[in-house]
C-alpha cells in the first residue's frame, strides 16, 4: 500500500496569512449542549466585547438549548433530532430566534452569511459533513471535531486549499502545536510530540484491563470531558486519532508525529525544529484556553483562567507510550500510512466498539480487536471521495455490529 500525501501547504496556514486584529467576531456554535460547547460559550459569556453568537446547534438537548439561546440571543437555533421541533419552537416564541430542525439543517446552516468562525463541537462522524460543507464555503472552522479530519481528511484539505477555508485546531495538543508555529516557517519544522496523559491505565497491566469496567475507563486523571472522548483516552485511540488529525492539520509525515506520555498534562504539545530547539507550549489543562485562542487568534485575548503554579508540578515526566498495551495507536498508525478509507474504517469501528462497551456488549481490550477486524475486513480504496467515506463508515459500522454481536473479535 502506498502512502498518502503528506507534505505541503494545509489549510492552517490560510489563516497565519489572512487574519486580521481586534475584531469582534459572530460565532456559530455546532454542538453547543455538549462538553466544548458548555465550554465556548462560558469562553463568550467572559468576552462580550470580542464575541457574539449567530447560531446555536444540538442534537437532543431541547432545553439546554431553549436556556443557552434566551441567555445568548442567536439569530439561529437548529436541534438535530426534529422530534425535538416543537418544543423547541415553543420554549423560543417569546424571542426573535429563528428555530430549525434535522440532520440536514445542521450541515446547512454552516455557510450562513454574517458568521466570522464555526465551532465544530459535535462528537464522532457527525462532525465531518458539517466540516467538509464549511470548508467548501470557504469559512474558517475552529475545529474541536477530530473525526473530520481523520475521516476525510485528505478531502478536507484539498477542499480548504481550493477555496481558501481556515482551520483553527481546538484540540489542546494541535492548539499547542499551532501556537508553537506562529512565526516559524513550515520547512522548519523537524518533527512534533504529541503528548497524551496515558489515561486512567497507564501503568496497568493486560490482566487488570481485562477486569476493567466502565467507570475505571471513564475515571480521567486530568481532563473533564464528554464520555467517547474519555473512553478514546483510556484506550489511547484518542491519541491515534490526534496523530491522524495532526499529519492533515500540519502536513507532517508519520515518521515526522511522536506520541509522547506526559502523565501531568501540563506541557499540551511540542514542535522540535530542523536546528535542534524545541517549542513547547503549556498551560493547567484547562479546555477554555485552546478555545479562547482559536476564536481570539491572531489576537492573544487577556483572560482569567487559572495560572499554572509550578510548585504544585515539581516534576513534569515523560515516558514511551506502551503498545502492547494499547494496540489502538499502532492501529491508528497503520491506517494513516495504508492511507484512503483506511482512517475512515479505523474510526468507524472504533465508534461502534466504544458505544457497545458502554453499553456492556464488548469488554475493554475487544475494542481494539473489533478496529482491528475491521480494518482486515473492510475493502481498501484508494483516493476515496465524499460518498465513499460516507460508504466505508456505513459498511464498517455495520460490519463492526457483526463481529460484536457474533463475537468475532475473539478469534
Ligand atoms: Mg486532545
Amino acid at each position: 500500500m502506498e502512502s498518502g500525501d503528506t507534505r505541503g501547504p494545509t489549510g492552517l496556514y490560510f489563516i497565519l496569512n489572512g487574519s486580521k486584529r481586534g475584531l469582534r467576531k459572530q460565532l456559530t456554535i455546532l454542538g453547543s449542549t455538549g462538553s466544548i460547547g458548555k465550554q465556548a460559550l462560558e469562553v463568550v459569556r467572559n468576552h462580550p466585547e470580542r464575541f457574539g453568537v449567530e447560531v446555536l446547534t444540538a442534537q437532543n438537548s431541547c432545553d439546554k438549548l431553549i436556556e443557552q439561546a434566551i441567555e445568548f440571543q442567536p439569530n439561529a437555533v437548529v436541534i438535530g433530532n426534529p422530534d425535538c421541533y416543537p418544543r423547541l419552537r415553543d420554549g423560543l416564541s417569546k424571542h426573535p430566534i429563528k428555530v430549525f430542525a434535522g440532520e440536514d439543517a445542521i450541515s446547512q446552516i454552516v455557510d450562513m452569511e454574517g458568521v466570522d468562525i464555526i465551532l465544530n463541537a459535535l462528537v464522532g462522524y457527525a462532525g465531518m459533513i458539517p466540516t467538509y460543507t464549511a470548508v467548501s464555503a470557504g469559512k474558517i472552522v475552529a475545529l474541536a471535531n477530530k473525526e473530520s479530519l481523520v475521516i476525510a481528511g485528505e478531502l478536507i484539505i484539498a477542499e480548504a486549499l481550493k477555496t481558501q477555508a481556515g482551520i483553527i485546531p481546538v484540540d489542546s495538543e494541535h492548539s499547542a502545536v499551532f501556537q508553537c508555529l506562529v512565526g516559524e516557517d513550515s520547512k522548519s519544522v523537524e518533527k512534533i510530540y504529541l503528548t497524551a496523559s496515558g489515561g486512567p491505565f497507564r501503568g496497568k497491566s493486560r490482566s487488570m484491563l481485562e477486569q476493567s469496567g466502565i467507570q475505571d475507563a471513564l475515571n480521567h486523571p486530568n481532563w473533564s470531558m464528554g464520555d467517547k472522548i474519555t473512553i478514546d483516552s483510556a484506550t489511547m485511540m484518542n491519541k491515534g486519532l490526534e496523530v491522524i488529525e495532526a499529519h492533515w492539520l500540519f502536513g507532517l509525515a508519520p515518521e515526522q508525529i511522536d506520541v509522547i506520555v506526559h502523565p501531568q498534562s501540563v506541557i499540551h504539545s511540542m514542535v522540535q525544529f530542523t536546528d535542534g530547539s524545541i517549542k513547547a507550549q503549556l498551560g493547567v489543562p484547562d479546555m477554555r484556553l485552546p478555545i479562547l485562542y482559536a476564536f481570539g487568534f491572531p489576537d492573544r485575548i487577556p483572560a482569567d483562567i487559572p495560572r499554572l503554579d509550578f510548585s504544585i508540578y515539581p516534576n513534569l515526566t515523560f515516558e514511551q507510550p506502551d503498545y502492547e498495551l494499547f494496540p489502538n495507536l499502532p492501529l491508528a498508525y497503520q491506517a494513516l500510512k495504508a492511507a484512503g478509507n483506511a482512517p475512515c474504517v479505523l474510526n468507524a469501528a472504533n465508534e461502534v466498539a466504544v458505544h457497545a462497551f458502554l453499553n456492556k456488549r464488548l469488554p475493554f481490550l475487544g475494542i481494539a480487536a473489533v478496529v482491528e477486524k475491521c480494518l482486515e475486513l473492510i475493502p481498501h480504496m484508494l483516493k476515496p471521495g465524499l460518498k465513499d467515506y460516507i460508504s466505508t463508515h456505513h459498511q464498517t459500522t455495520e460490519k463492526a455490529n457483526q463481529i460484536i454481536s457474533e463475537q468475532l473479535w475473539k478469534s
